[in-house]
């Protein structure tokens, strides 16, 4: 790894063209409090192009019907379009079949969705899930549910002081108790890409079920399910430069097949007396009533414009970003960094001596600074590293080593407040 100075040094290099990206985000050139805003919340949702809401625009000025039901030309256009998007999701995530694909609310929709009905349906008094201590509380208390409602017991990789999982401890946990491994690919917290790779075919081997969260992955890196060999792997659009409410549940087809339906109502059917239903194939089992086409379809609009940066390019480039603001910050006096994995995306975490991470979310705030603060919803994660709360700047393929620059200032600012 390059040395601060030669970091701090280099110049921006990037396969992106970020002036003409930028431009693609109408809301990155809103001023907040008289500022310029600077935009680092993107983990907790990032921005939407031009691209996404003109689809979306044009769905619901000549393409809008329900899907599924109707015979008229309108409603075929609608169903080709969420269809086509579903077929656009399977192919981001290299999944073998577009039946695969769940469209969710989003990923605590889709965590849900399985321990609902995978879980009520093959846990059992006795058997084991694992966690990891860093997980999102979406992929805590689901399981926590689901364990009280069978006698199951949940069992929780540690983390290291870097916020690494300790692949020998989790070794350790997997046994014939354990039923399913739920991890994040990516910490929302503190950045740590886990090796959900490896971990998947430890997991296997003990003859355990692997469901990945793949919120805070999608946006940064490549995924491929089949290469994963993940059994479940979720994420939500919002955080993707798609839209919100609309998220996936990606599961391998002789698993959902073998899954009971969880809500019930239309589309979900194939028929229904007064006595009794059949259910509706795959997918659309876990699909009941009308799904949220215009999202679906300003998802898959998010995907291609994802796929036009070009993923690796993105990815290249908030690496860099990452490097950078990491040099930058651990440069500032009194702070201090959580989370400081080999191998992290996006996500750079820390706190101040001085100062209480809420005072510095809204002293940068004034400056036009978009951080978060808080536990980011990963309570667990912030007890192992002593802290109640951190500040959190996330990155998206849009910002720039300027805003990285103005974030530091603000931090700086925060600290000449506090002495
Ligand atoms: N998992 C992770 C790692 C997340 O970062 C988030 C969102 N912060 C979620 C799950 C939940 O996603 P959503 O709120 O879109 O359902």
């Amino acid at each position: 790894m390059a040395s601060p100075a030669e970091l701090l040094a280099t110049p921006a290099a990037t396969a992106l063209d970020l002036a003409r990206l930028r431009d693609d985000f109408p809301i990155l050139s809103t001023k907040v409090h008289g500022r310029q805003l600077v935009y680092l919340d993107n983990a907790a949702t990032s921005q939407k192009p031009r691209q996404v809401l003109e689809r979306m625009r044009v769905y619901y000025e000549q393409e809008n019907s329900n899907v599924h039901r109707g015979v008229h030309e309108l409603s075929e256009r609608a169903t080709a379009a969420f269809e086509g998007a579903r077929s656009r999701v399977r192919a981001f995530v290299n999944a073998k079949e577009v039946r695969e694909i769940v469209f969710t609310r989003g990923t605590t929709e889709s965590i849900n969705l399985v321990a609902q009905s995978w879980g009520h349906a093959n846990v059992r008094a006795g058997d084991e899930i694992v966690i990891s201590t860093i997980e999102h509380h979406s992929n805590i208390v689901p399981w926590q549910m689901l364990c009280a409602a069978t006698g199951a017991t949940l069992r929780v990789i540690p983390v290291n002081d870097r916020g690494e999982l300790e692949l020998d401890a989790y070794r350790e946990l997997l046994s014939a108790k354990t039923k399913l491994v739920a991890i994040g690919h990516v910490s929302n917290a503190l950045g740590t890409i886990n090796p959900v790779r490896e971990m998947i075919a430890m997991a296997h081997s003990a003859g355990a079920l692997v469901l990945v969260d793949g919120a805070q992955a999608v946006p940064h890196l490549r995924v491929d399910v089949q290469a994963l060999d993940a059994d479940f792997y979720v994420f939500s659009g919002h955080k993707m430069y798609g839209p919100t409410g609309i998220g996936i549940l990606y599961g391998k087809a002789a698993l959902l097949e073998a899954m009971p339906p969880w809500m019930g109502g239309g589309d979900m059917i194939s028929s229904v007396t007064l006595e009794r239903s059949t259910w509706n194939v795959i997918p659309y089992k876990f699909e009941a009533g009308t799904p949220n086409i215009a999202d679906a379809i300003g998802l898959a609009a998010a995907i291609d414009y994802l796929e036009s940066a070009g993923i690796e390019n993105v990815e290249a480039w908030e690496h860099e970003l990452l490097a950078y603001a990491t040099a930058k910050l651990s440069a500032v006096p009194g702070l201090r960094l959580v989370g400081t994995a080999a191998n992290k995306a996006a996500v750079i975490s820390f706190v101040l001596d001085s100062a209480h991470p809420h005072d510095i979310g809204t002293i940068v705030d004034q400056e036009g600074v978009a951080i978060r603060t808080g536990h980011h919803c990963a309570q667990p994660a912030m007890n192992r590293f002593g802290v109640p709360a951190t500040a959190r700047a996330s990155f998206a393929l849009y910002n720039t080593k300027d805003e990285v620059d103005a974030l530091v200032r603000a931090i700086e600012h925060v600290v000449e407040i506090f002495g």
